[in-house]
């Protein structure tokens, strides 16, 4: 049986005086869902997101990390430092990251590798482009980039890894995948799990949604088989939507 998970990325978003917002709200419906709920915003914010939800059951995620554990990485952060901040999750391969930042599938291994030797979960995220998809790619695109990241690992590092498919025509875009779209890829990353890893792996991993999930999507979203729950951008920054979306989780 698959927990349902809601991850927040706050992206360069968010204050001090949001976070207290937040949490308020957060705080008091967290309680009565059965969604496991995680917070990555900026790294200014995670100590101060480590106290706040402190018994509340929400978790601490970081949008970032290195793959070195310390040295001359001038804004960067180590894994270590994030632990000692609280963070139990580490959002990995995000599009941006890829895209802006340039970041390659070698790098995005080392630094999965990273997160699970420091007792971090990575949320591992893969997906096409429009093109990619037009041109009817966009399977092998997606089990291409799971491979890269995890062929190598144990099974048991793969089974601590959660998957987050997140086309990159949907992210803050305003369009979704269809819930069938959607589901139809989380089954693909499914059965590659299944032949990286072993069928129980493939059963348990979790994999998110993500792409312009909101209030009047994720119901629909949420409820397909193979979706585990749902990693939010945009929506997350808006706590009465962050609130629905993660009661469409549970
Ligand atoms: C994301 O950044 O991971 C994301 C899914 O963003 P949005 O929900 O805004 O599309």
């Amino acid at each position: 049986m698959r927990a349902p998970l809601v991850a927040a990325n706050w992206k360069m978003n968010g204050s001090f005086s949001m976070l207290d917002k937040m949490l308020d709200i957060l705080r008091k419906n967290s309680g009565n869902t059965a969604c496991r709920v995680v917070i990555c915003p900026p790294h200014v914010l995670l100590t101060s997101l480590k106290k706040a939800v402190e018994g509340s059951g929400i978790e601490v995620g970081a949008q970032n990390v290195h793959s070195e554990l310390s040295g001359a990485f001038t804004g960067e952060t180590s894994a270590p430092l994030l632990k000692e901040c609280g963070v139990k999750w580490c959002i990995v391969g995000h599009s941006e990251r890829r895209i802006l930042f340039k970041e390659s599938d070698e790098f995005i291994r080392s630094k999965t590798e990273t997160l699970l030797r420091n007792g971090i979960r990575p949320i591992l995220c893969v997906g096409e482009s429009l093109e990619q998809r037009i041109s009817g790619n966009h399977e092998d695109v997606v089990v291409a980039q799971l491979r890269k990241v995890l062929a190598d690992f144990t099974t048991e590092d793969q089974s601590r890894c959660v998957l987050a498919y997140e086309p990159i025509w949907a992210i803050g875009t305003g369009k979704t995948a269809t819930p069938e779209q959607a589901n139809s890829m989380h089954a693909i990353i499914r059965k590659e799990i299944g032949s990286l890893s072993n069928t129980k792996v493939a059963t348990n991993i979790q994999i998110l949604y993500g792409g312009s999930v909101n209030v009047e999507n994720a119901e629909n979203l949420l409820a397909q088989s193979e979706i585990d729950g749902a990693l939010v951008g945009g929506a997350s920054l808006k706590i009465e939507d962050f609130s629905q979306i993660i009661t469409a989780g549970t």
